[in-house]
């Protein structure tokens, strides 16, 4: 079919043209007594001649049927046509024109160069063939009026035959009952006249240009046969979704039987028999309601309610409505996916009730289907929501069942319960049935927002934040795991690299000691060789000074002999030091008298005290045993030092020896000493570092009392071979005291006096 609709000022769709695949098949349509037109039916049937090279010269087609067999790149070939037909149907405002040839009928565009054709000529039409939308078109058409036909004999179709297409752009005929009429003026001085009418099996749209001749009113409801031509109504798809009977002119309408006289006399029918089986209404015909209406649904008409029952209520006409009116209405029975409804309804108020009780129901009452339309209130839990387009929808619960509620406005005003809410819902209810009416499914329709009510608000612990915070744990877990694995591996890069450097230390810190231990050892070794000299110099100077010497000599010889014992006092503190370095020092195990070794130790230094008139204080604590076992010849050394320093920095006042016991069982004992003096004191500062080797409490001691800072060294490092610890309390200016400790075991018997150190010399090596 190749028409158009002109939509006017009714609220159509906007039309498309049908694809040509479909209007094909319309070849049956044949009318045998065109007159005047003489081409055989079994010529025209006959397919195209193969011209496959674009430059072989194109025959002529001679008719309609051979033009809406092209395909769309032949009939882009521009076949010429010449066709000879009858109008069947003309539009000069919508510019629609069909012609229908013995074979088939076709549309073309008229235009007004054209000469304007009426209903019945018969024309001549030359024009060539193209493909715009979905099937061959006639372009440039050239019309010849050759004169007066009468217009074909239509063929009686079915409405399934309409909907088919297979009788596209056809002359036809159907009979029906007048369910609409409505007039369009298009232009001020052209109307169009637009009926619905239903016919067994679908309703179609009807289209009548009006030609001013008078129209029969009060077409509703009456029983009309019609002649036109068959086209129908396309989506921007190209589905179908209306069939459309093109009428000529109201001479085309016949009225078969009239209206009914007066449809609002007798009693209205009883809302509940409309569903009822065995309920004969004049079939067709309209029937009369009565009642209160429930809810309005915007564009969708409403539901209406008696005491029998309800029903949904459609209708095209401009009334305001609201839920409690009281009001008439009549309409055609029809049902919609196995629901009886009001159709093309027309509608009075008569006046308001109070709003319709509801009836409070359980879900599986609801899906019962017992209160299909009905107003009811559902308890439930809100389970989700959501917003297609402006429809907005929450789903509720209530035990196994699962309902939506949907608003009549399309969204509910205000924000919808959150999910988790427990609400009631009041609305209608309506049934998603089966086609043998089985309540498989349904919703609610909500009328107005007091039909919301939240009987208890939604937890703020909801699945929603239970996911949202369980999907933030996840990611901060993967940002920490993430996070420790680049840790971890700059942990290792920087491990490797502290190991190394540790390596590297390792190494240069075991060559520095190898090399200071070579040292010491060298040292060490050499100790015989230097004391042996030494020892005969400071012999031989004693025995010089002896010897019969003049006063000069004796001076020379005497400083030789303090010389030499200063340098041998050195020399034995530095081969002491290399010895303990080197790790050549054992301590003896030997029975010794601790008296003895303290009383050897004072004698040597008692000349000096004395010189210095100092006083030398000696305390043991009771109970310490003299007879010990231990190394007398390093105990003696340690005492001396300290004497020594005692003696050297101190001016007067005393030097004191204390021993105590700190530890005592039967076999063995731990001794604290302690050595007092009077003397210069230590700078705080200074008394940690001066037990490390080659340490003084400041520069000046060695230019004012000499010395080499190795004394305490050795002591320190021999009080750790006697297993205890050394250290110092100084007040600067007031005197210091050294103390440390050592542990000794009883000796079962007593100690010989040769066992212990009688001189000043240490070298027990
Ligand atoms: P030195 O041979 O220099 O005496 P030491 O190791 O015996 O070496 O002593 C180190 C430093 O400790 C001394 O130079 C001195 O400054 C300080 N010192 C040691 N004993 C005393 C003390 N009894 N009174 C004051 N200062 C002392």
């Amino acid at each position: 079919m190749n028409r158009y609709f002109v939509t006017g000022g009714r609220n159509r769709r906007r039309s498309q043209r049908m694809p040509a695949s479909k209007a094909n098949q319309a070849t049956q349509g044949a009318i045998p007594h065109l007159l005047g037109i003489a081409l055989a039916a079994c010529v025209c049937a006959l397919p195209l001649p193969a011209q496959t090279a674009s430059n072989d010269p194109l025959i002529t087609l001679t008719s309609v049927a051979r033009v809406r067999s092209l395909s769309p790149e032949e009939a882009n070939r521009h076949y010429p046509v010449h066709i000879q037909g009858v109008v069947t149907y003309m539009d000069p405002v919508a510019r629609d024109l069909f012609v229908q040839d013995e074979t088939q009928g076709i549309w073309m565009l008229w235009n007004a160069t054209l000469p304007r054709v009426t209903p019945g000529d018969l024309v001549d039409v030359q024009a060539t063939t193209t493909f715009s939308d979905f099937a061959p078109d006639l372009l440039n058409p050239h019309l010849k009026v050759l004169g007066r036909a009468p217009v074909p004999e239509p063929r009686r179709v079915s409405f399934e035959q309409m909907a088919s297409t297979l009788v596209d752009s056809e002359w036809v005929e159907v009979e029906g009952i007048v369910r609409q009429e409505e007039y369009l003026h298009r232009m001020p001085t052209e109307k169009q006249l637009w009926m619905d009418v239903a016919l067994p099996g679908g309703t179609i749209d009807v289209q009548i240009p009006w030609d001013g001749s008078p129209v029969p009113s009060g077409l509703v409801d009456g029983r009309v046969r019609l002649h036109g031509v068959c086209g129908a109504e396309f989506n921007a798809s190209g589905q179908q979704v209306a069939v459309v009977l093109f009428v000529p002119s109201m001479r085309e309408v016949q009225l078969l039987e009239p209206p009914r006289p007066d449809p609002l006399v007798g009693a209205p029918t009883p809302i509940g028999q409309l569903q009822r089986f065995g309920y004969h209404h004049e079939i067709g015909h309209r029937v009369r309601l009565a009642g209160t209406i429930t809810a309005v649904m915007p564009s969708r008409g409403f539901y209406l309610q008696d005491s029998s029952g309800s029903v949904h209520v459609l209708t095209r006409q401009a009334i305001d409505l609201a839920p409690g009116d009281r009001v008439e209405t009549l309409g055609f029975v029809g049902i919609s996916d196995a629901h009886v409804q009001l159709e093309d309804a027309l509608t009075r108020r008569l006046g308001s009730d109070p709003p319709f009780p509801a009836v409070k129901v359980t879900a599986e009452q609801a899906l019962s289907g017992r209160y299909e339309s009905q107003v009811v209130t559902v308890e439930g839990r809100v389970v989700g929501r959501s917003t297609l387009r402006r429809q907005q929808s929450l789903l509720l619960q209530q035990h196994q069942t699962i309902f939506p509620v949907v608003a009549a406005q399309g969204s509910f005003a205000g924000s919808p319960p959150a999910e988790g809410s427990f609400i009631r819902v009041t609305g209608v209810c309506v049934g998603d049935l089966d086609s043998s009416g089985r309540s498989l499914a349904f919703k609610l329709v909500t009328r107005s927002p007091d039909d919301l009510v939240v009987l208890q608000a939604a937890p703020w612990w909801t699945t929603g934040r239970a996911l949202g915070l369980i999907g933030l744990l996840g990611a901060a877990s993967t940002f920490i795991l993430a996070w420790v694995f680049v840790l971890r591996r700059r942990v290792q890069d920087q491990t490797r690299v502290i190991t190394q450097k540790l390596a590297e230390e390792e190494s240069l810190k075991n060559a520095a000691e190898m090399a200071s231990r070579a040292k010491s050892e060298f040292l060490a070794n050499m100790s015989h060789e230097i004391r042996t000299p030494m020892n005969a110099i400071v012999g031989f100077t004693d025995l010089l000074l002896d010897t019969p010497l003049d006063e000069e000599q004796r001076d020379y010889v005497k400083t030789v002999q303090f010389s030499s014992n200063s340098l041998t006092h050195v020399l034995n503190d530095i081969l002491d030091f290399s010895k303990i370095e080197a790790g050549q020092l054992n301590l003896e195990i030997i029975t010794f008298s601790l008296s003895t070794c303290l009383q050897r130790v004072l004698q040597l230094i008692t000349p000096e005290a004395d010189r210095k008139n100092l006083v030398i204080r000696l305390d043991i604590e009771k109970g310490i045993k003299d007879n010990l076992i231990g190394d007398p010849y390093r105990l003696h050394q340690v005492l001396l030092n300290l004497l020594n320093n005692a003696l050297k920095f101190t001016a007067q006042g005393f030097i004191a020896v204390d021993i105590r016991r700190l530890e005592t069982s039967e076999n063995s004992c731990s001794l604290q000493f302690s050595v007092s003096d009077t003397g210069i004191g230590i700078p705080y500062e200074s008394q940690a570092r001066i037990f490390e080797s080659f340490r003084q409490a400041d520069g000046s001691t060695t230019r004012k009392y000499g010395g080499t800072g190795l004394g305490l060294a050795i002591c320190a490092r021999l009080v750790q071979l006697f297993g205890g610890k050394i250290w110092v309390k100084s007040v600067p200016g007031e005197g210091s005291t050294f103390h440390f400790t050592a542990r000794f075991s009883h000796a079962l018997q007593e100690a010989t006096p040769e066992t212990v150190p009688s001189s000043a010399s240490t070298e027990c090596a």
